[in-house]
């Protein structure tokens, strides 16, 4: 029998609700998030995920992107302490960003990579390095680690040591965020059989792979390894527009960050992004409103889900 599919309703979400720090918490308990991600053609993505992250309520806010683009982030994001990183040719991290970050690594609750990130072979090897260091720590294995769009690609360059031919599975909590064009890049199945059996493709890919999968679209399908599986069906098409999947993945990375699970931060994401979409279309018509401004109606649905 086809495993049960949850409708992220209200109702759902009402009765999983998201940890809240206490009235006296300072900004660690409200949770320390990474953004890594930015290059010189793509500066704004890691913005919008970090501004994202933000206002899904996490306390502290890291950034690592590139040293060219650095400064201009750091403006763009008052908030956040900002590391700049080596560049590849290709836009992508020097390996040096791996011991860099290392000191950061197992310090923060959880990890966003990818966003504006460039060179899939660099945004892999650093992945792999990271997720090593994390996993050889005690506090790092716990830490949650969202990929997104170029760091991705980390599934198919298996790292050093892997038996060739052997499909790569996460050995840590993992959440990864595809579009049905990204899963068909990380499956080389068709992106035609993918949107046609979106679930069953969903929930064989975070067996496979180990992780949290949020296959997204119009309607999104969230599987987790274990057999779990979840649906939301909203916001709409004004949704589809550039950064709206970096601000996506800069909210789930901010309610992991404040100690939700994965599943619990992946349902919770999808909900507040799609609803967010929805507020704007109401006050501003559905298309043309900016995936720079999704991230301000987090805040009160917060309230108003919980
Ligand atoms: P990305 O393609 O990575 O920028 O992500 C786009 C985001 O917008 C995902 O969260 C999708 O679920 C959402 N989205 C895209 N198109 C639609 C649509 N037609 N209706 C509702 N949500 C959408
Ligand atoms: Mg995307």
């Amino acid at each position: 029998a086809a495993p049960a599919v949850y409708d992220v309703t209200t109702q759902l979400l009402r009765d999983w609700p998201l940890p809240m720090p206490g009235c006296d918490g300072d900004k660690e308990e409200r949770g320390h998030v990474l953004i890594l991600g930015g290059s010189r053609e793509m500066p704004g993505a890691v913005i919008l995920a970090a501004t994202a992250a933000l206002r899904a309520g996490a306390g502290k806010l890291t950034v690592a992107t590139g040293a060219s683009v650095a400064q201009l982030v750091a403006l763009a994001l008052p908030e956040a302490r900002v590391i700049g990183l080596a560049e590849t040719d290709a836009g992508g991290f020097l390996p040096e960003a791996i011991a860099r970050l290392d000191p950061l690594a197992d310090r923060v609750n959880a990890m966003l990579i990818g966003p504006g990130m460039q060179d899939e072979a660099a945004a892999a090897e650093l992945v792999h390095g990271l997720l090593e260091r994390l996993q050889g720590s005690e506090d790092g294995s716990k830490t949650a680690v969202v990929l997104d769009a170029c760091a991705m690609g980390t599934l198919l360059h298996a790292p050093p040591g892997w038996a060739p031919g052997e499909a790569f599975r996460f050995g840590q909590p993992v959440i990864v965020t595809p579009h049905c064009g990204e899963m068909a890049h990380l499956t080389g199945i068709e992106k035609t059989d993918i949107v046609s059996g979106p679930d069953a493709r969903a929930l064989a890919s975070a067996a496979a792979w180990n992780a949290v999968v949020a296959l997204k679209g119009a309607r999104t399908v969230i599987a987790a390894p274990q057999g779990d599986m979840w649906q939301h069906e909203g916001g709409n098409v004004g949704l589809a527009i550039s950064g709206s999947g970096d601000t996506l993945a800069g909210i789930i990375a901010g309610l992991a960050a404040r100690g939700a699970t994965l599943e619990q931060a992946a349902c919770w994401g999808v909900a507040l992004h799609a609803r967010a979409g929805e507020r704007l279309a109401e006050r501003m018509g559905v298309l043309g409103y900016l995936a720079r401004e999704i991230a301000n109606e987090i805040p009160a649905l917060l309230e108003s889900i919980a």
